[in-house]
């Protein structure tokens, strides 16, 4: 083996699969235009922590965005989902993909969309 993991971790790739991390499950808020589950991933590689965050839209049964942010232990140990977004936002850097992006990965930081894009006038 090289050592060339300890530079580039899987973690890493913004396409990495989600079988490179151990998920635990923070919970689901789930009011409207919140994300509808946000879990802590661990890395099973190099330990990191991550933030994921995915909206699914049942409307189109597909994942429609999802965001992994490295997150410190600290943080991870006071996030609530409400509190995702927001904790997102502050990141240095993300990554997020999903069908809304026509991505499946890209690096990203700043404020995060977590409002599917509703036609308003729906709303009678
Ligand atoms: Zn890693």
């Amino acid at each position: 083996m090289c050592d060339t993991t300890e530079l580039e971790c899987q973690c890493l790739d913004p396409k990495c699969g989600v079988e490179v991390f151990h998920e635990t499950d923070i919970g689901a808020d789930s009011m409207a235009g919140s994300f509808s589950n946000v879990s802590l991933f661990d890395c099973r590689f190099c330990g990191s922590r991550w933030l994921y965050c995915s909206i699914n839209e049942e409307v189109f049964s597909r994942p429609n965005r999802w965001y992994r942010g490295p997150i410190s232990m600290k943080q991870s140990r006071t996030v609530i989902p409400e509190y995702a977004a927001e904790l997102l936002a502050i990141l240095p850097w993300y990554f997020y993909g999903g069908a809304v992006f026509d991505t499946n990965g890209h690096k990203g930081s700043g404020p995060v969309s977590i409002h599917p894009e509703v036609n308003q006038t729906e709303v009678a």
